[in-house]
């Protein structure tokens, strides 16, 4: 075993109870997978990656581990393996493949904190598998938290693992809530960049291609989060999100778009002040901070100069226009699975948006159909939302007839 497998020890130089942490990174090769990447390779006094894992780039998989050389690593997709194995031979890298390995590759003990940067769904069952293992969470992958949040926080609770929000605006949130544990929360403001469409009507977004829905102004990010974005639901899954992590009402969440991206959210406490945690949108930041919680390090990253930003502006979300939000408001209220069925709709609506088979609008319709199909429960346990989530993507494949 080389020195930098041995776990958490304190490095000369560093925040004295600062221990070296060994990150597990899931989904390495993704947008956050690799700006987290770019964190830990200039931080390497602080940071290692002892696993890397990817669904099917295994070129840049493989490139990867070659400059990490991690523990262990997994591509998803099991036609992949041999690939991998061949370009990681000359290396003791582990090497593994298919699903059940990604969540056996989260049971393992060869790391500290696992930062959950996949996409979608997929998430759940490898996150859920490092809290049971009492393995802290930075957390990116909003869509697990969306599908079964009761019971991933409830396991949280129960293994006492804390979770890191990475999430921009509850990056932002837990920012603000650092030191005031005995306070309550009057309410979170999100804000919302309101993507590339802010401000168009249904009559423009009915001809929009994926090619303008990918164009993000502020952020660059996964495909699938780009379009979240511009339909807004993206804020929608995140006020679930939110819901989970802090505990909240959902009269609690207000939503409020603000095209700068400057002021990241806020929180109003009850004597009626407001915290707001503010920086240049650049998801470095908060995936650093999940990364080094509680300590903050310091870095290269280009600061925001208010001279150059003299105007911040907040208006009201178009719910009539971006119906979505109004859809994941009714999921927040009703609760019992019935965010997991929007989130699997919303998946197959969004794959195949992506593919030229529906149109933007379209996209919408399906989830609100699918919402309302799929039989509503209260309070169902992890095989129950495994199960709604199936169905949901079955019912919502069916319809744009995938
Ligand atoms: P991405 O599409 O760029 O990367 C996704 C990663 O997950 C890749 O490594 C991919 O190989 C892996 N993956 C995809 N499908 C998988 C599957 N079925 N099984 C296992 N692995 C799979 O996505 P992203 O933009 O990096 O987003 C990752 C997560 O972080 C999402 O939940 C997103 O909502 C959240 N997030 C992203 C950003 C951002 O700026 N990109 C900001 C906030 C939150
Ligand atoms: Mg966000």
């Amino acid at each position: 075993m080389t020195d930098k497998h041995k776990s958490q020890k304190t490095v000369e130089g560093t925040p004295s109870d600062m221990a070296r942490r060994r990150i597990a990174v899931f989904g390495s090769t993704g947008s956050i997978g690799t700006q987290a990447l770019e964190v830990i390779a200039a931080n390497p006094n602080l940071f290692s990656a002892e696993i890397l894992t990817a669904q099917s780039n295994d070129e840049l998989l493989v490139k990867q581990a070659l400059k990490f050389q991690p523990n262990l690593v997994v591509i998803g997709d099991e036609k992949k393996y041999e690939k991998v194995k061949a370009g990681l031979a000359a290396t003791d890298i582990k090497v593994f493949a298919g699903e059940k390995a990604l969540e056996e590759a989260a049971g393992m003990d060869c790391y500290d904190l696992m930062l959950a940067a996949i996409v979608g769904y997929a998430g759940l069952r490898p996150t859920l598998q490092a809290i049971r293992q009492g393995k802290p969470v930075a957390l990116a992958n909003k869509e697990t938290l969306v599908v079964a949040g009761d019971i991933v926080i409830k396991t949280a609770v129960e293994n006492r693992v804390p979770i890191i929000p990475v999430d921009s605006e509850h990056s932002a949130i837990f920012q603000c809530l650092v030191g005031e544990t005995r306070n309550k929360i009057e309410k979170i403001v999100l804000t919302a960049s309101g993507g590339p469409f802010l401000g168009r009507k249904p009559n423009y977004l009915v001809n929009v291609k994926r090619e303008h829905a990918l164009q993000h102004p502020n952020w660059s990010m996964g495909a699938k989060i780009s379009i979240d974005s511009a339909t807004l639901m993206n804020k929608g899954l995140e006020m679930i999100e939110a819901k989970w992590l802090f505990n909240l009402e959902p009269d609690q969440i207000q939503v409020v778009i603000h095209p700068q991206s400057i002021i990241h959210s806020m929180v109003q406490f009850e004597d009626g002040s407001i915290k707001a945690q503010m920086g240049l949108p650049d998801m470095k930041l908060p995936i650093q901070y999940g990364l080094s919680f509680p300590q903050r390090i310091p870095n290269q990253f280009p600061r925001l100069d208010f001279r150059k930003f003299n105007t911040l502006t907040f208006e009201e979300p178009d719910m009539r226009t971006f119906r979505n939000l109004g859809l994941a408001i009714e999921a927040l209220e009703k609760g019992g699975n019935l965010a997991a069925i929007m989130n699997a709709a919303n998946e197959i609506a969004v794959y195949a948006f992506l593919r030229n088979r529906v149109n933007f609008l379209d996209m919408t319709d399906v989830i609100e159909k699918t919402m309302h199909k799929i039989p509503f429960i209260k309070e169902p346990t992890l095989e129950e939302y495994l199960e709604s989530d199936g169905e949901a993507r079955s019912y919502a494949a069916d319809l744009i007839k995938l």
